[in-house]
């Protein structure tokens, strides 16, 4: 590790402008289904409280386009993270201006206050000068603990870095501790897992994954694209038709690169995700118009299992299938307690990964659970993420 952590600096009296990966996933009441990353943070703000710190917080809340949606507000956030740490939490209903001004100005040290969704602001994504300056104008000192989010340049994360002294948060610290370990001389052969939603987002991870994998299995939406691109009918499915280009080339490279990419046989297809009494497993090339594709079957459940149970060391990022609805859940649980099982290091990222490990009950046996889904796929194709690269060396 060589960047400089919040251990290494004096932070008695300073205003401290901290940026966390408070991005929790919730149903739809709005409720936090899953705690888990608020919970990450709460090391290193407790420490920064406790040497004396005024600590603000930021982060982003799902995908709000810019400007503010009521349904992403971080309220509930501060509710959860007042209740688990024990302390007041002042939150603002703004991003920038004049009441974030003001409350920041009167923070008193051993005080937290809880910025706006950042999202809400349209130079937050788009990294804008003004805002890292606005952000900066607040504080002394730039801390970051959002791994989640260190894969993009964005004003709260890494501009702000541009105008303040900037430093790692202990789970920052940790995640880039415990990742280097499975990039650099990993146990082989090394396994990759990837499923999930966000296609477009981890489509392009996968070229540079193939260069250092053995195996790759995939699952989930992501699988889907694939199967399309292979030629096969996908119903109604979850499928991103303007990757499938992507998928075909990244098949054509693993063949070139001798990586055992491998697509599901089988599938657990149902008229939609409520139709649970119609859900059945079909052959991968037998999906029928009409139906969707939201598990991995029970043969392909049998052939990851066999290769992740002799993996040297498992990285693994999105769920095999929806598994928020227990009948579409049973490939990531099969394959998670197959994980727990292994002697392998085991490392898994993601948002809906952290939940479906709570969900399997398995959260003791894997090695690193990562806050980060793209950031650590980021992480393992070897690049250098741009909020990590804002920290200063030691
Ligand atoms: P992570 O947060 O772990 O990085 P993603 O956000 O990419 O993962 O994907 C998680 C979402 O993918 C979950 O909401 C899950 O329901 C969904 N998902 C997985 N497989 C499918 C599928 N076959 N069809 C539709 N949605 C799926
Ligand atoms: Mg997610």
């Amino acid at each position: 590790m060589t960047k400089k952590s919040v251990k290494d600096i004096d932070l008695t009296g300073k205003r401290v402008f901290t940026r966390v990966d408070f991005n929790v996933p919730r149903n739809e009441q709005g409720e936090i289904t899953d705690d888990t990353k608020i919970r990450a943070a709460l090391p290193t703000i407790r420490y920064m409280l406790a040497q004396g710190a005024a600590v603000i917080l930021a982060s982003h809340l799902g995908r709000p386009k810019g400007k503010p949606d009521e349904s992403l507000r971080m309220d509930a956030v501060a509710a959860r993270l007042s209740q688990l740490l024990g302390h007041h939490v002042q939150k603002v209903d703004e991003v920038v201006g004049e009441a974030v001004s003001l409350a920041a100005a009167a923070l008193q040290p051993g005080e937290l206050l809880l910025l706006e969704n950042v999202r809400f602001h349209p130079g937050e994504k788009s990294n804008d000068e003004t805002l890292a300056k606005a952000y900066a104008g607040l504080a002394e000192l730039f801390v970051s603990d959002a791994f989640g989010t260190a894969h993009r340049a964005h004003a709260s994360n890494t501009g702000v870095g541009q105008y303040l002294p900037a430093v790692a948060g202990l789970l920052m610290v940790a995640e880039i501790e415990n990742l280097s370990k499975s990039v650099h001389h990993p146990l082989r052969p090394l396994v990759a897992i990837v499923g999930g939603s966000k296609i477009a987002d981890k489509i392009g991870v996968l070229h540079n994954l193939l260069r250092s994998v053995d195996t790759l299995l995939l699952g989930g939406g992501m699988a889907n694209t694939f199967l399309k691109a292979k030629g096969y009918q996908l119903g109604k499915s979850l499928v991103e038709d303007d990757q499938l280009t992507a998928a075909a080339e990244i098949m054509q490279e693993a063949a070139a690169l001798q990586v055992n990419l491998l697509l599901p046989s089988d599938l657990i297809v149902a008229d939609s995700p409520q139709d649970v009494p119609g859900a059945q497993a079909v052959a991968a090339d037998s999906v029928q118009a009409g139906k969707m594709a939201l598990d991995i079957g029970p043969q392909t459940r049998k052939s990851y299992g066999d290769l992740v149970s002799k993996a040297g060391t498992v990285l693994w990022n999105g769920p095999l299938g929806m598994y928020e609805v227990d009948a579409f859940a049973q490939g990531s649980i099969e394959l998670l307690n197959i994980l727990a099982q292994s002697e392998a290091f085991s490392i898994v990222g993601g948002g809906d990964m952290i939940a479906a490990v709570e969900k399997a009950g398995v959260d003791k046996q894997i090695s690193h659970i990562s806050t980060g889904g793209g950031a650590t796929l980021e992480f393992w194709e070897g690049k250098e993420l741009p909020g990590i690269a804002v920290l200063q060396e030691i």
